[in-house]
């Protein structure tokens, strides 16, 4: 097995990996380090819990510790697809390069212009953004990229899914044509090929294992939901959805409930609440500070069950979870392994469960085909025999929403964007930022309403 200290990594990152308690570089580390030290251009074909991070950080840091930057003029860029990941890449940064002196900026949507402006000015060696707030920096005329050495572009994939790609070409376009570029993904879609293709040169290919298939000691099941009544289905999946919870009892530590929506995100989050479970929302359109906050209290064991869009959760390095719920089947299939790969790491035992209406039956299929086995149907737990009137006497009242198309798309290009030619972007979905889309009566909950039937009749 190969060691950390056979990379030719400096001596001042190894003190740091030392520290932060790794043994031996992971499959992509070992793969990656050694073309991207020797200034190579590097297409690692990797997905996140790989170590694929370090693999780019540990090179980018022992190359730049010679020299000096200039104002305004980065001599590294790191390009993620969400607030979240790029944070998260800041503070492998951070970790990493602790013996070394290089500054660092973090250019992320709701974080004000004025104090990452003042950082660039100072002249940055490592520059970590997200695509939209880069350029809408580059467009104020605050950054010139012609000092780039290197170039990573992490979670291509991703930055797919959001409608990123017209971004990623353009900034490529401001960079020396000399840079180093380190690009990551999940897959290999003929669109990203198309720009590995263009923009890196002679790459060492890295590739390690897909994750097809879910870990061994992931226990899965689903539970298949038939709605009494089609406007009852988001009411009636989340009675579901508290009956096997509560079935799970204790060993339900902390739990991660995935929406396709951002509405749903939001409306499950508020109903867990309501219903006195410790949970909290993180989606796109929270202003960064809470997202962060309630991050951290996931992290920190404070806050039980973190309701999750796809995009929000993408990547994020939290603990291991004792339990996934999938409220609804993800539209990709591949999102699922990534789902429920938060629980049952480390061949420690974890539990998913999936809750699938008619509607999702074809992506739920989709998902069986990916990984090649049949999720065993758990029974539903709630008894369908039971009137809706009876109900509402003996529970708080749900909240109701009107289905709402948009899947969440978090970081996605905001205001102004549309000048810049945005192929294949948006497609409808949600913006970030975009005011969150509850019809009916969403935040504007009448607060009788929340009243349960006794306390109306009385008040
Ligand atoms: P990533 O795939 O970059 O999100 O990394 C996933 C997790 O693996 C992070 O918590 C890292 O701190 C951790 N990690 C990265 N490299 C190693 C290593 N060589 N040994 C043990 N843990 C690692």
């Amino acid at each position: 097995m190969t060691k950390f200290s056979e990379l030719n990594l400096s001596p001042k990152v190894l003190k740091a990996i030392d520290e932060a308690g790794y043994e031996s570089p992971t499959p992509i580390q070992e793969g990656a380090i050694p073309p991207a030290l020797e200034g190579r251009d590097v297409l690692g074909i990797a997905q996140t819990g790989t170590g694929k991070t370090a693999s780019f950080t540990l090179p980018m840091i022992t190359a730049l510790a010679r020299g000096r930057a200039r104002a305004r003029m980065p001599r590294s860029l790191v390009l993620a697809p969400t607030r979240e990941l790029a944070a998260q890449v800041a503070e492998n940064f951070d970790q990493y390069a602790k013996y070394v002196k290089l500054s660092k900026a973090l250019l992320i949507g709701g974080v004000s212009f004025k104090e990452q402006d003042l950082l660039i000015d100072k002249g940055v060696d490592v520059l970590i953004a997200t695509p939209g707030r880069l350029l809408d920096h580059f467009e104020r005329g605050k950054l010139i990229l012609s000092d780039v050495k290197v170039m990573v572009v992490d979670e291509a994939d991703r930055m797919l899914d959001m409608g990123f790609i017209p971004d990623i070409e353009r900034i490529f376009g401001l960079t020396p044509f000399t840079r180093q570029t380190l690009f990551f993904s999940a897959t290999m879609a003929p669109e990203i090929e198309r720009i590995t293709n263009t923009f890196l040169s002679n790459p060492a290919r890295v590739e390690v294992a897909r994750q097809a298939t879910a870990s061994e000691t992931i226990e899965q099941g689903v539970v298949m939901v038939k709605p009494s009544r089609r406007d009852r289905e988001g009411t009636e999946k989340r009675k579901v959805l508290r009956a096997i919870i509560d079935g799970e009892g204790e060993a339900c530590s902390n739990a991660i409930i995935f929406c396709n929506r951002k509405t749903d995100v939001d409306i499950v989050a508020k109903s867990l609440k309501k219903y006195g479970y410790n949970a909290a929302p993180i989606h796109g359109d929270l202003d960064q500070s809470q997202r962060t906050r309630t991050l951290e209290s996931f992290r920190e064991g404070a806050l039980r069950i973190l309701v999750a869009s796809d995009v929000a959760a993408r990547g994020l390095d939290v603990p291991s979870v004792s339990h996934v719920f999938n409220f609804d089947v993800p539209g990709h299939a591949e999102d699922y392994v990534h789902r429920i790969g938060r629980t049952g790491r480390a061949g420690r035992e974890g539990k998913a469960f999936t809750i699938c209406a008619p509607r999702d039956e074809k992506n739920f299929a989709a998902v069986e085909a990916l990984i090649q086995k049949e999720i065993p149907r758990v029974e539903n737990p709630v008894k369908p025999a039971e009137k809706p009137e009876k109900r509402a006497a003996a529970e708080p009242a749900e909240i109701e929403a009107a289905p709402a198309p948009e899947a969440d798309t978090d970081d996605m290009p905001q205001r102004g964007r549309r000048s810049r030619g945005g192929r294949g972007r948006g497609r409808g979905r949600d913006r970030d930022d975009a005011p969150i889309n509850v019809v009916g009566m969403g935040d504007h909950l009448p607060s009788f309403i929340a009243l349960s039937f006794e306390e109306r009749q009385a008040g």
